[in-house]
């Protein structure tokens, strides 16, 4: 017999082919009346799987009490209530590594495009002003300059990584030094006044919620660029909207947003912002092998193994 999972929400079209393959799995996003539905399922339950914003809250947790495993698509889990996991002894688990290189990819191109203005100054060609003008005006370099990397961990460190290649010097901040040859800034403002960008990668949640506020943004300085490929909640969205229009910052790259995917129409004013739609892990190659992860998981759980990437 199958076990039984109930899914939050569509995943990754192959990965759920391969969880229907393996598993019932009872759809929640589906349910024409959820509370009716968990009670439905909830005798035989053991556990969730869950998709980046679409986690699960101690309300979901309580209405499955036979829940053992809440299986994550993603390595953030902010969208999960980490506190009602535990105790309710509940083991989480999340999909890391395996994006590095794609989110790291991600960051380049913020820190290129919103430095070197490549998306405006394709727009500026196909608006036919070449023909009208000698030339896109000059944008700045990266070569020398100093990228902040405010949560250098797994991601953090692959994207220290290309940045040197492109010539950057590295700094960073975290709660903990760590053994690595950049320089420890022991603050988040101080980092940003040592920095050309400062680029956001640690984790969303409440302790880091508007963690780049105006002070930090002040730091940074009109020179500055701010690049987020972390969490929208990092970051005060209404100032660093203010700063972007009244270009005390010199310009922003942005992956993610508060509440996604409704981003703040001002952004799509503002010359001085690139803004993708959280695209960071999204290749058929990395989001397969994230959804894999995720079913491995589920699949030793099931089978009375340790977890493979276990949060708590
Ligand atoms: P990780 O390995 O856990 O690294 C997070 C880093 O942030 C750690 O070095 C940690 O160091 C630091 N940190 C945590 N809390 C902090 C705080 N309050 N102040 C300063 N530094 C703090 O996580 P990861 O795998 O690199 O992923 C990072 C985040 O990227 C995820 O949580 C996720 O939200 C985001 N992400 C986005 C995308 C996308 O598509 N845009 C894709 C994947 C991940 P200390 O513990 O020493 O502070």
């Amino acid at each position: 017999m199958k076990h039984e999972v109930i899914l939050v929400t569509k995943v990754f079209p192959s990965t759920q082919e391969k969880m229907e393959a393996d598993f019932t799995v009872h759809k929640l996003y589906e349910a024409a009346d959820r509370e009716a539905f968990l009670k439905l399922h909830a005798p035989r339950v053991r556990a969730l799987a869950t998709f980046g914003p679409f986690g699960a809250d101690a309300k979901l947790m309580d209405a499955l009490p036979r829940l053992e495993l809440i299986s994550h698509f993603g390595v953030g889990y902010d969208s999960i209530d980490i506190g009602a996991a535990k105790q309710r002894k509940v083991i989480v688990t999340n999909t890391p590594d395996v994006l590095n290189d794609c989110v790291a990819d991600t960051a380049m191109s913020l820190i290129l495009n919103v430095m070197r203005q490549y998306p405006q100054s394709e727009n500026w060609l196909r608006a036919g002003k070449w023909l009208a003008e000698p030339g896109y005006p000059l944008t700045v370099s990266l070569g020398g300059k100093t990228l902040g990397i405010l949560g250098l961990g797994r991601i953090g460190e692959a994207i220290a990584k290309r940045a040197q290649a492109f010539g950057m010097k590295i700094a960073y901040h975290n709660r903990n030094k760590k053994d690595v040859p950049h320089a420890y800034l022991p603050d988040v403002v101080s980092l940003a006044k040592h920095s050309d960008v400062l680029l956001v990668a640690a984790p969303g949640g409440a302790p880091t919620r508007n963690i780049v506020n105006a002070a930090v943004l002040d730091a940074l300085g009109p020179q500055g660029f701010l690049v987020n490929i972390a969490r929208g909640t990092l970051i005060d969205e209404p100032v660093l909207i203010q700063y972007l229009r009244e270009k005390k910052i010199a310009g922003a790259g942005l992956d993610v947003f508060v509440k996604e995917p409704a981003v703040p129409p001002e952004f799509f004013a503002l010359e001085n912002a690139v803004i993708y739609p959280h695209v960071g892990s999204a290749t058929v190659e990395t989001r397969t092998a994230m959804g894999n992860l995720q079913l491995e998981n589920l699949r030793l759980h099931f089978a009375g193994k340790p977890v493979k990437t276990r949060v708590v």
